[in-house]
């Protein structure tokens, strides 16, 4: 089961963005639904839409700078509950089970990680769409907890940016 929710994306390398459907899963006992608040636009988004480095998939619905407020979660979900905030970066799941999972390291899975948007969906077994849209769904373990005092716009662009300036 899913639901259908409005996203921003583009069909094609050379087309411009526009409004579109999408499905979102149902949450799984693991899942966390969150009501998307605000999303950065990053520059992947743009190579990715344009297919500046090839394997683009369509439609193509970008955004892995994401926050928002949770609105459902599974059965199992222990770190969060409907109306806290919530963020999600570049990565949505990941095998769980290599090394390199097992030490917190899921940015090296040995089976590859899942992209928040082009990624292969374990689920839907289409491609993932990322933070363009109302809503989005995504294990627990891939979402980020979000204090209340913050200002949310300025806290999306730290998904990504922020923590790519912070890494290194
Ligand atoms: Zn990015
Ligand atoms: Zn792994």
């Amino acid at each position: 089961m899913s639901t259908n929710v409005k996203a921003f994306g583009t069909e094609a390398a050379d087309a411009d963005l526009q409004p579109m459907n999408i499905d979102r899963r149902d949450v799984t006992p693991q899942d966390v639904e969150i009501e998307i608040l605000y999303c950065g636009v990053c520059h992947s988004d743009l190579h990715t839409a344009r297919n500046d480095w090839g394997g683009s998939k369509y439609p193509s619905v970008p955004g892995h700078e994401i926050v928002g407020r949770v609105t459902k979660v599974g059965s199992e979900v222990t770190k969060f509950k409907a109306g806290d905030l919530a963020a999600v970066g570049c990565m949505v799941d990941s095998c769980k089970t290599c090394d390199n999972c097992k030490q917190d390291l899921e940015q090296f899975c040995l089976n590859g990680f899942t992209g928040t948007y082009n990624g292969k969906d374990k689920h839907s077994g289409g491609h993932t769409f990322g933070g363009y849209s109302e809503k989005i769904v995504v294990d627990q373990h891939f979402v980020l907890r979000v204090p209340e005092n913050l200002d949310l716009a300025a806290v999306a662009p730290i998904l990504c940016a922020g923590i790519t300036t912070w890494s290194p």
